[in-house]
């Protein structure tokens, strides 16, 4: 696939265009697949449990990103509280279900993402930022004004509206996407999201129409974790991706699951790929035609 014309960079006013609507879309939330409806500009809380402002669990160095998004300073990693997901293997469960974090202005987190560049971070890396999405963009807008060069990763389940990432260009360089399932009834059981299947498709097309397979700083990466006894989840993925998005589609294959949150209720997940099935796992993603990416052995 061709890496789309560079996108004419947008003027200050345009990019507050933006951020204003995409605070408007908490008005009813629909900032994400889950449409809540709820007033969450009037304080009112929708599935991911989040308020208006951005909740900030940590911002740090990491250094076990794909390598050439921890680089050799390491990306800025924010994690965000909260989710839109309810992942029962979650291993964040305390960021991501708990509500662990702090809330805070949209100005201290551009400060923060200001001191990670400063210590040396190759990035500003959101995890989970899908239901802060407007307070994220935000923070960007703001720490850009401030001398923030350094690209903008977008770490995400995939469970994205279109409609709200379209309002996100311009704000992202990195779109480091999950593809976690391609049948609804796994979706719905492990993730209480059975039109994910029908939703991460769609939003990585408009992910590549903004910035195109990654490549130097810029660009999508599909994130793919195996399930302990979901090989064949893990094949019909692969042929989606294949069959979607190309064989140059640049996919980060993770086979390092361990069993987090509640997957102890759920024998099936309740443990790690033993080495049988990574083996397996390796030989399906050496036979499905992809040929970019990277596998957890590549990490640092
Ligand atoms: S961002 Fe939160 S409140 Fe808004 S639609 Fe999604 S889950 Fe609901």
């Amino acid at each position: 696939m061709q890496r789309p014309a560079i996108q004419a960079v947008s003027s200050a006013s345009q990019r507050r265009g933006q951020l204003k609507a995409l605070y408007r879309l908490m008005a009813n939330c629909r900032l994400c697949p889950r449409t809540c409806g709820i007033g969450r500009l009037a304080g009112e809380e929708g599935v991911c449990k989040s308020g208006v402002r951005p909740m900030v669990a940590s911002a740090t160095l990491h250094h076990g990103e794909e390598p050439p998004i921890s680089g050799a300073g390491g990306s800025g990693t924010v994690f965000l509280s909260g989710c839109n997901m309810k992942c029962v293997f979650c291993q964040n469960y305390p960021i991501s279900q708990l509500g662990v974090g702090n809330v805070m202005h949209a100005g201290e987190l551009a400060r923060r993402m200001l001191a990670l560049q400063k210590n040396g971070a190759e990035n500003i890396n959101f995890v989970t930022p899908t239901h802060f999405a407007a307070q994220a963009a935000h923070a960007v807008y703001l720490a850009r004004r401030k001398g923030l060069s350094i690209p903008i990763v977008w770490n995400s389940s995939g469970y994205e509206s279109v409609e709200a990432l379209k309002l996100l260009a311009g704000f992202v360089e990195i779109y480091l996407c999950d593809y976690r399932y391609a049948t609804p009834e796994l979706a719905k059981l492990y993730s209480a999201a059975e039109d994910y299947p029908s939703v991460v498709e769609p939003a990585i097309h408009e992910m590549l129409r903004q910035v195109g397979y990654f490549e130097g700083k810029c660009g999508v990466i599909i994130r793919h974790l195996c399930l302990p006894g979901h090989l064949e989840e893990t094949r019909k993925i692969l042929g989606r991706i294949l069959c979607e998005f190309g064989a140059g589609m640049p996919v980060s294959f993770m086979s390092q699951f361990f069993p987090a949150h509640k997957s102890a209720q759920y024998p099936e997940i309740s443990r790690k790929l033993d080495d049988d099935e990574k083996e397996a796992a390796w030989e399906v993603l050496a036979q499905s035609g992809l040929e970019n990416g990277w596998t957890q052995e590549d990490f640092a």
